[in-house]
């Protein structure tokens, strides 16, 4: 039978686990805060040399243009990547501002190509085989497409980094219906699957193997997914990789005005940017 003693002493070590859970949730909600207000000081430092950037590659591209269409080619790419990064660094503004997601229905295929090319801008094309697995036409979603893009250049590029020391190396993309109202897209590689010591922890904020590694990228994914309406999560592959998969809404036939809705995210916190 339990006596008054061993009840205090349970008691005593609750209390203690719960004072231990608070400060751990304390302390990660102030490193949120101070990554998300970094996020925001580099996006407002940012915009002005990306839009100098894009607006040499212009000029640069309007003069290549009369000679080598090599050049302009590549100067015409230059041009919409620099466009690109000073979207994404808007959409860190404006949802730190707002706290929000704006959705409009977009063709999943287009949208997971240019992810990907995103993704592998700086590898051998080659050096991967990458199956699209879009049977029938993929369908248009409901999503913000550069958070919706953010999401899958984070699981393509940790499924090239986990694959980096594999011999062979394939990369799955693709989507299907999930229900009548969803889409699931998946990302599958064939590297070695989620170490089994972050396999709990894959999805919380600062959990990396990496070197250089954040540990942001799943934990946004996920965030981003959620304020979508979707899920994210991971399995281990039929060959040993990891798969990840998400869930989006389809977009009705009858196209929707593009509408908000709030994000929550750790961004909704943060002071507002400068001008
Ligand atoms: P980071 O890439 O900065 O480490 P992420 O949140 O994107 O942050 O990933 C967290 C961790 O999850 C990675 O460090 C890695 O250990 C593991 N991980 C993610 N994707 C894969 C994958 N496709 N295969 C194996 N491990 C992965």
């Amino acid at each position: 039978m339990a006596t008054s003693e061993d009840r205090q002493g349970s008691l005593a070590e609750r209390w203690a686990q719960r004072r231990a859970e608070t400060q751990f949730q304390f302390t990660q909600a102030a490193r949120l805060n101070a990554m998300g207000e970094l996020a925001v000081t580099l996006a407002h430092e940012l915009n002005q040399p990306l839009a100098a950037i894009t607006s040499y590659a212009a000029a640069a591209h309007r003069l290549a243009a009369r000679g080598d269409p090599e050049m302009a080619d590549l100067l015409r790419k230059l041009g919409d990547q620099a466009a690109r990064a000073a979207e994404i660094v808007n959409r860190v503004r404006e949802g730190a501002h707002r706290g929000e997601v704006a959705t409009a229905a977009w063709p999943l295929h287009e949208l997971v190509a240019e992810a990907i090319d995103l993704a592998m801008a700086d590898i051998a094309r080659e050096s991967v085989v990458l199956h699209y697995d879009f049977r029938q036409r993929a369908p248009e979603v409901l999503a913000d497409r550069v958070q919706l893009q953010q999401v899958i250049v984070n699981l393509v590029r940790n499924a090239l980094e986990a694959m980096a020391a594999s011999p062979w190396r394939e990369l799955r993309v693709g989507a299907t219906a999930d229900g009548s109202d969803m889409v699931r897209v998946h990302v599958i590689d064939s590297g070695p699957g989620i170490a089994s010591s972050l396999a709990d922890r894959l999805f919380e904020p600062f959990v990396t193997d990496k070197p250089q590694g954040m540990g942001l990228g799943l934990s946004i994914s996920r965030a981003i997914v959620e304020a979508h309406g979707g899920r994210l999560w991971c399995e281990r592959a039929s060959g040993g990789g990891a798969a990840f998969y998400f869930t989006l809404p389809s977009a009705p036939a009858e196209r929707p005005a593009p509408q908000t809705t709030a994000f929550p995210h750790a961004t909704a916190r943060l002071r507002p940017a400068g001008p």
